[in-house]
């Protein structure tokens, strides 16, 4: 039985940021281990609701209030089973996710502060690791059915580790030299060490499950090859492909490109120096380790102004990235107006998902947010380098599905900009030779449809993650991975049933 005073008792709390002078000198995560007493307080607030709303937010079905108890009572090992029972990768999640299910906890309503879901989920994670490591599973009896996926991001991985559990000989096939999607090079250490990946890896593999990076399927091996050697494939190929503003005058000017060349190429050159040092930490002595792009040119921030043209992930990465770098300035764009500090109960009633000012650790370590302005022309130094982001006020404005931007008259101005990253978001998973080669085409939106039971349209062929869903959330494929696997031990055969958390119609808590 929870405590039904808890939430009286105890305020939300969150363990303190390191002090900002302090982190951007490394790459280091943000957040340290909050501590066995602040977390079980924290888990205390829960109050085992009857109808749990935080369960509605999360697509895993995590059993919250379940695991909440068990942290408030000090029961770690039974918390670890709880929380892996529905989410095979808690440790990305508890660090990274958004946390929709605290959105949707019934004690954030009226305003109130939710239940801190996602920390109590971390700290769940880490014992996992304190108490004894990520132990391998043991794996039962070989089906003899082999599966290929393709794609290392954290659908793949959580169809991977599915499958493998079930007995299924699971290869997974990267066409990056490191394993993990857009955790390994998208996402910045300050966010995600890469060690967790790591980690994780070493028990998939422990659990049978093979990798073979630097293998771009469709390109070094077809898929008719891919298809002769496995009896169902997988393709969680994520949705990389970049939106661009080619009309945008100036848009071909050097210094102008896509924010993912940007984060791959510090996430490469955080890689490459923790790789010669004991710990990502050693990078961080006040010389950050330059980015360069695959053809040498340099795309570090360091002693210059950038602007950054985007509000989300992407964008709010890159800042963290540019201050690192030891960026002289940053300005953040946004086209559209400051969301407001709360939730608009009009406009996105609990328990939905609010559109409301997310604040990202990295705002906190500097850079200028502008919002509601678009960008008119990319200004050329007159040797074809960027100088400047010519931007203009606008109102943005949505009628039948579609949007207009409108310039407010004689409000344009200059912003310095020696380094322009688009982080304007995605246009679903790129075209590539696989897709063709399999028959397999890309919708409107430019994603992969799945039928009910996860399969495209050709036969033996599943789809999972932001290839089908458009660029997402990680726990969304996490759910995906989970889902599509379960669909594949069927169709292979397999015996009982795996956990399929969604179905690929399902959409989030949303209002609009
Ligand atoms: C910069 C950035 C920051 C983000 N931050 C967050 C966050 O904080 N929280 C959150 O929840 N979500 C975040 N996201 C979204 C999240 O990372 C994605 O939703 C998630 O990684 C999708 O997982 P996936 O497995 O579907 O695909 P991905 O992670 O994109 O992995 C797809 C993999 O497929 C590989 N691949 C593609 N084609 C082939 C081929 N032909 N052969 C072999 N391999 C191939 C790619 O190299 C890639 O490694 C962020 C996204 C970005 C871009
Ligand atoms: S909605 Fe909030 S208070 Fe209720 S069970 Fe879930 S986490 Fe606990």
């Amino acid at each position: 039985m929870p405590d039904p005073n808890g939430f009286l008792r105890y305020d939300r709390r969150l363990p303190a940021r390191r002090p900002v002078p302090v982190r951007i000198m490394d790459w280091r995560e943000v957040y340290p281990q909050a501590g066995e007493e602040l977390i079980r307080e924290q888990a205390t607030r829960c109050m085992d609701c009857g109808i749990p709303f935080c369960h509605d937010g999360c697509p895993l079905g995590n059993r919250i209030p379940d695991w909440n108890d068990l942290v408030r009572t000090g029961n770690w090992d039974a918390a670890v089973e709880s929380l892996h029972a529905t989410n095979n990768f808690p440790e990305f999640t508890g660090r990274l996710c958004p946390a929709p299910c605290e959105a949707a906890c019934v004690l954030g309503l009226g305003g109130q502060q939710p239940v801190t879901i996602k920390q109590v989920e971390v700290e769940i994670a880490d014992a996992a690791v304190a108490r004894g490591g990520l132990r391998p599973r043991p794996v039962p009896a070989p089906t003899g059915r082999s599966v290929a996926v393709v794609g290392s991001g954290p659908a793949g991985l959580a169809a991977a580790q599915q499958l493998a559990r079930a007995g299924h000989n699971v290869t997974v096939y990267e066409r990056d030299d490191a394993l993990g999607g857009l955790l390994r090079y998208g996402i910045p250490d300050f966010k995600l060490e890469k060690r967790h990946i790591d980690r994780r890896l070493a028990q998939l593999s422990a659990e049978g499950v093979r990798f073979r990076t630097g293998v771009n399927v469709g390109v070094d091996v077809t898929a008719e090859e891919l298809r002769a050697e496995h009896d169902a494939v997988l393709l969680a190929c994520g949705a990389l492909q970049g939106r661009d503003t080619p009309e945008t005058p100036g848009r071909a000017l050097r210094g102008v490109h896509q924010a993912m060349a940007h984060l791959v190429a510090a996430n490469r050159a955080v890689a490459a120096a923790a790789a010669g040092q004991p710990s990502v930490a050693a990078a961080g002595d006040g010389r950050q380790p330059p980015a360069v792009l695959p053809d040498g040119t340099p795309i570090d921030a360091a002693g210059k102004h950038v602007v950054i043209i985007g509000g989300g992930d992407t964008a709010a990465d890159c800042l963290g990235v540019a201050h690192r770098q030891g960026a002289a300035g940053v300005h953040q764009l946004d086209l559209y107006p400051e969301p407001p500090a709360g939730r608009d109960a009009a406009r996105d009633p609990w328990p939905t998902w609010p559109w409301i000012l997310r604040n990202y650790p990295a705002h906190e370590e500097g850079g200028e947010r502008v919002f509601a302005v678009a960008v008119q022309e990319f200004v050329d130094d007159g040797t074809g380098q960027v100088t400047a982001v010519r931007i203009a006020e606008v109102t943005v404005e949505k009628r039948e599905g579609r949007r207009t931007v409108t310039v407010l008259p004689g409000s344009e101005r200059e912003l310095p900009a020696d380094l322009v990253l688009l982080a304007i978001g995605f246009d679903g998973t790129e075209e590539q030779p696989l897709l063709a080669q399999l028959g397999v085409v890309r919708n409107g939106r430019g994603a992969v449809d799945a039928r009910p039971n996860w399969q495209t349209d050709v036969d033996g062929v599943f789809v999972a993650g932001d290839m089908h869903r458009g660029a997402s959330l990680i726990v969304w494929a996490i759910a995906e991975g989970r889902a599509a696997a379960a669909a594949i031990h069927a169709y292979l055969g397999g015996v009982g049933e795996l956990p399929a958390p969604v179905d690929p119609a399902q959409q989030p808590l949303a209002a609009r």
